[in-house]
């Protein structure tokens, strides 16, 4: 029953000190890494945003370059001239001079026929007027090509320009070496994974992606495109085998060209993983620590508690053994009244025969005789012992008398003596030699006498039950001491070869209830109640004690002014 009782208290502080720690912990911990984390992530978009916009346009003035590089020349040479081939040559070595990815250089009519080219194909006198670049160049002035295969069946992609002669038309064209373009759009990198590429509007590889893929090929992700509006874009999207990848996009070319930059999410997010990790690392030590802490203290204070339902059921058989030996103080002082009447009687009988006797002795009627001698040897032992009883019947009835403490002065040798009177004859019943020195210059103190014999009673008999303990009924030996001291005081001794009280123990005699006898014997209470009346009395009390060996109570009194 009492056991349940505690497992509930136990399980209610238990889950009390998890929760009231914990909830605010984890509260704070995913406060701070919902902030931490969101703006983690938005920072890391924002720089690959910033990223893709710098290749973007870096990608725009590589091209815008080969653009003015082609339009300079066109401004700087009539059809005539480049239609002459070494001058084709001269122009296009100045050309590539300025930048390696021209291929070639070639010159149509208005016509769309070819009529000057250098470059390593064969490509003079053939007709493009139907070839769609050269309509959208005829109709824009100005044309960059999608990545097509042409006559010479090998991918490339062109810039044309066109020019107004004396009213007719004529356009230069070069082609960009696809290799060159392709570097500087995969030249990007970004963490482990990133790569960038560029597709057409169709969805067809115009650079070819690190991670695969041919120039001219279906794009191999299939991403959805953004809308035409939109400048630079981020998403996440899962490729085939299911893996998250991370996208930013932006239009070139006037929305003609979509450059794709994609790494693979976990790579991106690595920062925001390892906080994720730190975190969980972070709570799941936070919630060991909380944990053990309360189990540890949970344990401790239950433990406190049953000690004390343990020490509170001891002080209460404590208590009725107390009240019981209460009861038995007014009894037994009833008691002694009672004995005290006929033992008056006795005492008054005696005197009587006594009398009587002395008187028939005087007469002559009694001749002295054996038997004589015996008669009155009784006689004055009946005297005797009923002068013994009616000093123990007053003993027991100035013992249990509860007044208020009359103090007055007290000379300590008839004092001390008288005390040691009382116990004198158990001490001889049990071997104890009781030795007494008081000195004669000793100082009168001022105290209750019933009150001082009840704490010299005390000690003497803690004394004797502790040579009891340590030598049983021979070889003990109690010393009683008192002297005048410095300021006025009275030391006195009380000493004993008992048993002796350990270190630990010395600490805790003077607590009220603190005892080591068995249950009936001790009450714990005797030196507790001493050291209250010899504070009353302005003196002090204290111990020493070696285990084993034995104990001096050391009294120190006010000398009586
Ligand atoms: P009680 O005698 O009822 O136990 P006390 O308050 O008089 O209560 O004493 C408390 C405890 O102090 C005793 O149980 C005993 O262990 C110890 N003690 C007191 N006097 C002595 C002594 N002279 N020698 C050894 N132990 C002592």
């Amino acid at each position: 029953m009492k056991q349940n009782h505690f497992a509930a208290i136990r399980n209610a502080i238990l889950t009390s000190m998890i929760l009231v720690p914990l909830i605010p912990f984890i509260l704070a911990l995913g406060t701070g890494y919902y902030y931490f984390t969101t703006s983690l992530e938005s920072s890391t978009i924002a720089s690959m945003k910033r990223i893709v916009e710098d290749h973007r346009q870096m990608i725009e003035s590589f091209l815008e370059e080969r653009k003015h590089d082609l339009d300079f020349i066109l401004h700087s040479y009539t059809f005539e001239d480049l239609s002459q081939p070494e001058k084709l040559d001269t122009v296009f070595d100045h050309l590539q001079r300025g930048s390696q990815a021209f291929v070639d250089l070639g010159v149509f009519n208005a016509a769309g026929v070819h009529v000057a080219y250098h470059g390593p194909y064969r490509l003079i006198g053939k007709v493009y007027k139907d070839a769609n670049w050269f309509k959208e160049v005829m109709q824009h002035g100005y044309y960059i090509s999608d990545i097509f295969l042409g006559y010479r069946q090998v991918p490339h992609f062109i810039i044309a320009v066109t020019k107004e002669e004396a009213g007719k038309k004529w356009v230069a064209r070069t082609t960009i070496d696809t290799v060159t373009f392709n570097n500087i759009v995969k030249g990007i990198r970004i963490g482990k994974t990133g790569e960038a590429y560029i597709l057409n509007a169709g969805g067809i590889l115009q650079t070819e992606p690190r991670s695969g893929g041919k120039l001219m090929d279906k794009d191999p992700h299939n991403i959805e495109y953004p809308s035409s509006n939109s400048s630079v874009e981020t998403f996440i999207y899962k490729d085939v085998n299911g893996e998250k990848y991370l996208y930013t996009t932006t239009w070139l070319q006037n929305k003609k060209w979509l450059l794709v930059v994609r790494q693979e999410r976990a790579d991106a997010f690595r920062a925001l993983i390892s906080a994720a990790y730190l975190i969980l690392l972070i709570t799941v030590i936070g919630v060991a620590v909380i944990a053990a802490v309360a189990f540890y203290f949970t344990n401790r204070i239950v433990g406190r508690m049953q000690k004390m339902d343990v020490e509170k059921d001891r002080l209460n058989q404590q208590l009725i053994g107390t009240s019981r030996l209460a009861e038995l103080g007014e009894m037994s002082a009833g008691f002694a009244h009672e004995i005290n009447n006929p033992l008056q009687i006795i005492k008054n009988e005696q005197s009587l025969i006594e009398m009587n006797l002395s008187e028939l002795k005087e007469a002559g009627q009694l001749q002295p005789s054996e038997s004589l001698t015996e008669l009155e040897d009784s006689m004055d032992q009946i005297k005797l012992q009923i002068s013994r009883c009616a000093a123990i019947t007053q003993a027991i009835l100035k013992f249990s008398r509860q007044e208020e403490p009359k103090s007055q002065d007290i000379d300590l040798r008839s004092f001390i003596s008288e005390i040691t009177g009382m116990v004198a004859q158990k001490a001889v019943v049990h071997g104890i030699s009781i030795e007494q020195d008081i000195a004669e210059n000793t100082y009168p103190i001022h105290a209750d006498p019933t009150q001082l014999q009840q704490v010299l009673l005390n000690l003497f008999n803690n004394a004797m039950d502790a040579i009891l303990d340590q030598h049983g009924t021979s070889g003990g030996k109690l010393i009683i001491k008192a002297a005048p001291k410095e300021n006025k005081t009275v030391e006195i001794l009380v000493k004993d070869n008992g048993c002796g009280i350990s270190p630990e123990d010395l600490t805790k005699i003077f607590s009220p209830f603190f005892t080591t006898k068995p249950v009936g014997k001790g009450t714990g209470l005797g030196l507790s109640v001493c050291y209250g009346i010899i504070g009353n009395i302005h003196g002090t009390m204290k111990a020493d004690s070696e285990k084993g060996a034995g104990t001096t109570f050391i009294l120190r009194l006010p000398a009586a002014v």
